[in-house]
């Protein structure tokens, strides 16, 4: 079964582009800061599997980084090719609407 706050509808540059914009199939719209989305890297150079411990030192990302590509990844994940060469996380789509930060979801 397809959960809508789950599925986006729709993945697009924010208006002013600054931010990534994702339409969830449940109504809600969440906008993420390309930095924020770096140093939530889920794979395996950046947090430890067995741990969860993040590996990932926040000063080595540049606050102006960019995602030059977004792919799906099969029907359940998004791929960014960040603007540093780093393009190996996979963003689930539950990982990407647990990061929303427009206030009315819990951080
Ligand atoms: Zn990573
Ligand atoms: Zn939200």
């Amino acid at each position: 079964m397809v959960d809508p706050r789950t599925s986006p509808k729709a993945v697009s540059p924010s208006a002013d582009e600054l931010r990534l914009r994702i339409e969830w199939g449940d109504g809600h719209v969440s906008e993420y800061a390309p930095r924020e989305l770096r140093l939530a890297c889920p794979c395996a150079a950046c947090v430890e599997e067995m741990t969860g411990r993040p590996l990932l030192d926040a000063s080595t990302v540049a606050p102006d980084i960019w995602p030059l590509a977004v792919r799906y990844v099969g029907r359940y994940a998004l791929r960014f090719d960040f603007s540093d060469g780093h393009d190996t996380g996979i963003y689930t789509f539950e990982l990407l609407r647990s990061l929303c930060r427009c206030g009315e979801c819990p951080s």
